[in-house]
């Protein structure tokens, strides 16, 4: 195989996919077996640029070595690979598997061709570090004495809990949920990632003393301000999973929910009883509107699908987006371009297009009489292009009413929903997220610190671990006077040295 003429010689080759036909009456992974010889093609399409801009600034937000371990995959150096990937990425069997790939959009191969599969390789050398044994339960050989709590268990608060841990502090994570893992457990559902994989790698935390309490709702079951007493240093990581609300005529229905609620029980129900315990909102023989896209929107496409739903209509107020980059997403960056995400794949397969449609407003929920939903009204609306952001989108009077017996509502968050922890802790609140500066990520108060989406709003899992090493390094440097934990984020010059002087 000949890594000079890589990216012309073999095609991009994604993570191989079931057949969406097949997989919608399941709730096993989308994906199927890899194949080493393919793998090792697409480590070959890495041009080892000179600028690496899918690890800079516009790429990966953990600065993950992509160049690095894509050649040593080509060579097949497996183990090395897996060296330099777990250097940057606490866990890459996630980010491998459902983080949107900010490095692929900022490829260079990507200006004239189809990007590096570098999720793909990510995902295959943990994949092989954990069938190869080489991940290990690590305890650290000393600890300091100090003791970090950590609020809430979803990719910022468990990877601030590796690293501290690492670092040698006595580390307790709260959760409210009754399993450990934030969104990646009660949010993004079984198909994209299978729960056995978030508890494969929990189980190595506490295996490594990292110290889970679940079911405790910190501010309603106990003084969050008693963290003060027990602890040095507190890290809050409670996201953002305040829903925004559509308030429309009919709100109250039966039959109109929250994407969360809907998604939170299935997962539940599957884990706890598959399916028998009934407690779950059910599609089955539904006419199904989901409103508002992105991934939770998708996330329930999914979902009514598997569960056999009559009908299924994702609405967005949106246009939709064009097939190539326009003026304003230039290279490196996010390209804005239209693209089927998996579930609208097998929406597509189901029934036969493409389930989004674009430039609809929902003016109200339509009821039975008798508090039942029947369906939606809407408008449709126009886009044009061109002018300011109000001006482009017009209401045409085109009203239609779409039946639904079932509506999600997926149209974003509107910050954190853990009010009395922010109270009791009385640290400053702004807007519903919690400011930090930017690479300090320390609360008003020097003792409290904050990382992911309470602190920059709903946003990705792998900005949500980027600000959880970020804190880590903070907290360590607050409670050591120096620190040697690596971390993404840049810390503020002077408050850095304020700290190490
Ligand atoms: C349905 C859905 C699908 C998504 N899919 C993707 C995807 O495919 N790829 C991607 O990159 N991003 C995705 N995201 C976004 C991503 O999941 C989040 O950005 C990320 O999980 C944020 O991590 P976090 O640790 O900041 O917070 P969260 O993951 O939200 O975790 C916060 C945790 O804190 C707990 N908590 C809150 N308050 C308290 C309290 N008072 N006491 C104890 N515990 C508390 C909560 O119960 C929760 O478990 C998705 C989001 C949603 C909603
Ligand atoms: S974590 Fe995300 S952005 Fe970083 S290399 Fe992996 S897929 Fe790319």
């Amino acid at each position: 195989m000949d890594k000079n003429r890589g990216f012309m010689d073999f095609d991009r080759k994604g993570i191989p996919e079931r057949d969406p036909n097949a997989r919608v009456h399941d709730y096993l992974s989308i994906y199927t077996e890899e194949d080493e010889t393919q793998l090792r093609q697409q480590g070959a399409r890495c041009m080892d640029c000179g600028v690496p801009f899918c690890q800079a600034d516009m790429g990966c937000p953990i600065d993950n070595l992509i160049p690095e371990w894509n050649d040593l995959v080509f060579r097949g150096q497996w183990r090395e690979a897996y060296v330099r990937l777990a250097r940057t990425n606490n866990f890459p069997e996630w980010t491998g598997l459902i983080c949107p790939a900010p490095c692929e959009d900022a490829c260079v191969l990507g200006i004239t061709s189809p990007p590096v599969t570098i999720k793909r390789i990510e995902h295959a050398i943990i994949e092989r570090a954990f069938a190869e044994g080489w991940v290990t339960a690590v305890p650290p050989e000393t600890r300091t004495g100090k003791k970090v709590a950590i609020v809430g268990s979803g990719p910022a608060g468990l990877t601030a809990a590796d690293q501290l841990n690492r670092a040698g502090h006595t580390v307790t994570v709260f959760e409210r949920d009754d399993r450990i893992g934030g969104l990646l457990m009660y949010g993004v559902p079984h198909p994209k990632l299978e729960k056995w994989m978030v508890d494969r790698r929990i189980n190595l935390l506490a295996a490594e003393g990292v110290e889970f309490r679940t079911c405790v709702n910190v501010g309603v079951d106990f003084d969050a301000a008693l963290l003060y007493e027990e602890y040095d240093a507190i890290l809050l990581a409670c996201g953002a999973l305040d829903a925004r609300d559509l308030q429309i005529p009919g709100r109250e229905l039966e039959g109109v929910h929250f994407a969360m609620k809907y998604l939170t029980e299935v997962t539940k129900s599957l884990l706890d009883s598959g399916f028998s315990d009934g407690r779950f909102v059910d599609a089955k023989d539904k006419d199904v509107i989901v409103i508002g896209g992105g991934d939770t929107g998708a996330d329930c496409i999914a979902t009514a699908l598997r569960q056999g739903c009559r009908s299924l209509l994702n609405i967005t107020r949106r246009a939709q987006e064009p097939t190539d980059r326009g003026a304003q997403h230039p290279w490196p960056g996010e390209p804005g371009t239209y693209f089927m995400d998996y579930s609208h794949i097998e929406g597509a397969a189901v029934f036969g297009r493409d389930p989004r449609e674009y430039g609809v407003l929902p003016l109200e929920f339509v009821g039975d009489g008798e508090g039942r939903l029947t369906g939606v009204s809407i408008e449709r609306l126009r886009w044009d292009r061109n002018g300011s952001e109000a001006s482009r989108m017009q209401r045409t009077g085109e009203i239609t009413t779409f039946p639904a017996d079932l509506v999600f509502l997926s149209i974003g968050f509107v910050g954190h929903d853990a009010p009395e922890v922010v109270k009791q802790l009385d640290v400053v609140s702004e807007k519903g997220l919690i400011p930090a500066e930017w690479g300090h990520l320390v609360t008003s108060d020097e003792r409290v610190f904050v990382a992911g989406d309470m602190r920059r709003g709903a946003s990705l899992i792998v900005w949500a671990m980027a600000e959880g090493r970020g804190a880590a390094r903070e907290i360590d440097r607050f409670l050591m006077g120096s620190t040697e934990l690596e971390a993404p984020m840049p810390a503020p010059r002077h408050l850095a040295n304020l700290r190490t002087d």
